[in-house]
């Protein structure tokens, strides 16, 4: 069965159809594109064909390319990418000039787009090299060119389409922020033409009625919008947008420049060579392994993760009535995503008071989207309709889930479990959502230890996209696919791992600040220090982190650090600074002080000169930042490889997408294995070993890395395989 069906209509005008068998969504594939060319050749030479409109057979148009057809050229080295996007230039350009006179641009036949509704990527840049483009006024669909996100560009014209179309101010957050639209907005922005309820009927109207065809850039004297570059008025809009882009990336992330450069220097020459130039530059990006790592851990294992590529075999664990013990600020996010998701939310703390502030906090993040136009009234009500703000244990009778966010502390915990448990019936599962106490351990209050498990939120929860989940020693598989299908119901991405100190975030991210918050104590300057993680593409240096995730838990960590490990203990010179910063009140961004200084606003300023002159970084020699740049990634990097060997990441797919939500680690990379498989382990083992020499044993190199350099392994080589069986 072909992916791409013509009808020739009695009308003149033939209708071409995308619909792939079997597929819920159409993707482009070479075989779609070699059907769509010939079909096109056909109407073009068919003298009955006055004109065209090519459509869906889905309620969509399209979701993208086939990531296989991507994987399939770079099987084929530089010159098979360049030449396989080169054939969809071809075919997208024919379908553009549709048989005009290249000299006279007369004769040529109308081809006209008809949406039906979401259209990303090439569903979006087909539409784009149609004459008109009608989009059925469905405000769910959304179009959009989200080729950034996943570290590669719209590469089969869409960046120069739409650049041409709306100039590059006005293209740059469709293509360099992947700014999806839905059609009123895509129409306002001038994406596309027009958005009415029948869209393959107006379409069939448009082409019989004689239009213009010409593309604006196809006549002459064509004069891209806004200017470009040599023009005055362009030449500010490339200044702006390259410092737009530096501002944002540091220049970390190859995707973006590859874009600007295609951009810029497509913007100086006609139409079929600025397409080259584009072929070229995506070339470059789908051969830099920086994009296949973001391809997999961004898009194909974040959705294999989503869709349950670890849960164990149990009936639907779906979740009816959640109960949540503790209403503060993670109880109450929690309580919000569960109650948006559908589900039934008794939220439980000790005093009323306090339980309707957690509920209050559901209202006011509804209210803010009110104003901005993103909620209704409506929605609002019935939202807080499903939760009940109480202190009563008896309204938790029927839930079939408990996600405990009380007080960290193991005695206030062991108290809240048994008393839920005098309540709740007995196929009721049990999740506590601590962040440093054992599961195993706080599973020991439990009457029913398999149905324990921990459910770990990031704060603030509306906003983080991973959800960490953390399997007791006792816990049971149906623990596991519940807390697996809870997490579902709320759209956030799982990973499942087995307990230990910290789990795995915590676990990387900890080392990570301090590493930074050492070298401070040490006196290397703290802007090198927070400005050198933002050039490898972390969103936040580890000392603003700090600021954000507070220096009293920092200071309450390294305490308690400190009485589980003994004399293996190695606080060092970050102990210093942080208890220095705790003594002196600066408790980081809640106090509006910390390693920066912020105005009474709460606006970050610059870094807090009292740290330079008592850690004395004006007068310490200054490292490089390729030496400060590798410290703060081995400092996580290796514990991430330290979870994989101790059994406490199960698949190293979890451990790469996880660090990517869960803190941002650098997502060019694709993920910690994923960058050490870039570098490989050869070379990670040598900066290790440099590290270790200078900086002492904290950077030595796992046993496993040392083992898989001697053996010249990668980890998704040694590790990917039993990653796809699980
Ligand atoms: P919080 O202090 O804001 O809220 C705790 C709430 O629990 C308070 O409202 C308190 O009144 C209530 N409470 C205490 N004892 C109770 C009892 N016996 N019965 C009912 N309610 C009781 O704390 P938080 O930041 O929301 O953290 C809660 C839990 O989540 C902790 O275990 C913490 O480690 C964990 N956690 C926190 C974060 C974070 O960033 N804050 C992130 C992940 C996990």
């Amino acid at each position: 069965m072909a992916d791409f069906t013509m009808e020739k209509g009695a009308d003149g005008v033939a209708v071409i159809t995308w619909d792939l068998p079997g597929k819920s969504m159409n993707v482009l594939t070479m075989q779609g594109a070699q059907e769509l060319s010939d079909l096109i050749d056909d109407a073009l030479a068919d003298d009955a064909v006055k004109g065209v409109v090519i459509t869906s057979g889905k309620d969509t148009m399209a979701g993208g390319m086939d990531l296989n057809v991507l994987q399939g050229m770079k099987q084929q080295g530089a010159e098979g990418v360049f030449e396989g996007v080169m054939t969809l230039h071809h075919l997208l350009r024919k379908i553009e000039r549709a048989g005009m006179d290249p000299k006279t641009n007369k004769g040529g036949k109308p081809i006209a787009a008809a949406v039906p509704g979401t259209a990303m990527g090439i569903g979006l840049e087909l539409p784009l090299a149609c004459h008109r483009i009608f989009v059925a006024d469905n405000p769910k669909a959304k179009l959009g060119l989200p080729e950034i996100q996943v570290g590669i560009f719209p590469g089969a014209g869409g960046t120069t389409r739409l650049v041409r179309k709306l100039g590059v101010m006005m293209a740059a957050p469709f293509l360099l922020q992947a700014k999806m639209s839905d059609p009123t907005a895509a129409k306002k922005a001038g994406i596309v033409d027009e958005v009415l309820a029948d869209p393959v009927a107006a379409a069939k109207e448009w082409v019989l009625s004689g239009p213009a065809i010409v593309k604006p850039w196809d006549e002459k004297g064509y004069k891209m919008p806004g200017g470009a570059p040599y023009h005055p008025a362009g030449f500010q809009t490339f200044v702006g947008a390259n410092a737009m882009i530096n501002a944002e990336t540091w220049g970390a992330f190859p995707a973006a420049k590859a874009l600007l450069s295609a951009v810029y220097e497509g913007a100086q020459v006609p139409f079929d060579t600025a397409l080259k130039i584009e072929a070229r530059w995506f070339t470059s990006v789908i051969m830099n392994p920086s994009s296949g790592a973001m391809i997999r851990s961004l898009f194909l294992n974040k959705e294999a993760l989503e869709k349950g590529a670890n849960r164990p075999e149990a009936p639907d664990q779906r979740v009816k009535k959640l109960g949540v013990m503790g209403a503060g600020m993670m109880g109450a996010g929690i309580a919000l995503v569960s109650a948006q998701a559908g589900m039934e939310v008794v939220l439980i703390d000790q005093k009323q008071e306090a339980a309707d502030k957690g509920k209050a906090y559901t209202e006011s993040y509804f209210d803010k989207g009110i104003k901005r136009g993103k909620a209704t009234e409506e929605k609002k009500a019935e939202v807080l309709g499903r939760i009940t703000a109480t202190t009563d244990y008896d309204a938790l009778k029927g839930c079939d889930l408990i996600i405990e966010a009380v007080f960290e502390d193991p005695g206030v915990k062991a108290e809240v479990t048994k008393n839920v448990e005098a309540v709740v019936g007995e196929d009721c599962i049990y999740a506590s959502n601590t962040s440093t106490l054992p599961i195993s351990d706080l599973a020991k209050a439990s009457k029913r230890p398999e149905q324990f498990i921990g459910i770990h939120f990031f704060s603030p929860v509306e906003k983080m996209l991973l959800v960490e989940i953390i399997k007791g020693k006792e816990t049971g598989s149906r623990a596991v696919a519940k807390a697996l299908d809870y997490v579902r119901q709320i759209r956030k991405t799982p990973i499942v791992v087995n307990d230990a100190r910290f789990f795995y975030a915590n676990r990387c991210i900890i080392p990570y600040i301090n590493e930074g918050v050492r070298m401070v104590g040490e006196g290397v300057e703290p802007a090198l220090v927070d400005n050198a993680a933002r050039m490898l593409g972390f969103p936040v240096g580890p000392l603003q982190l700090n600021d954000e995730t507070s220096i009293d838990l920092g200071v309450k960590i390294a305490k308690a650090t400190k009485a589980a490990l003994g004399n293996a203990y190695d606080g060092g010179a970050a102990d210093d600074v942080l208890f220095w910063l705790y003594d002196a009140g600066r408790l980081g961004r809640k106090s509006n002080a910390g390693y920066y200084d912020y105005d009474e606003k709460g606006k970050r300023l610059g870094i807090f000169e009292g740290i330079r002159e008592k850690f004395g970084t004006r007068d310490t020699e200054q490292p490089e930042v390729d030496e400060v740049q590798d410290r703060l990634m081995f400092s996580q990097v290796l514990e991430a490889v330290r979870a994989l060997e101790e059994g406490v990441l199960e698949d190293i797919r979890e451990g790469d997408v996880g660090a990517i939500l869960g803190w941002g680690f650098a997502p060019w990379s694709g993920g910690p294995f994923s960058w050490l498989d870039i570098i490989g382990a050869d070379e990670a083992v040598k900066r290790c070993d440099r590290l270790t020499e200078k900086f002492g044993a904290r950077f030595e190199a796992p046993k496993l890395l040392r083992e898989m350099a001697e053996k010249g392994q990668t980890f998704y080589g040694r590790f990917g395989e039993q990653a796809k069986a699980a």
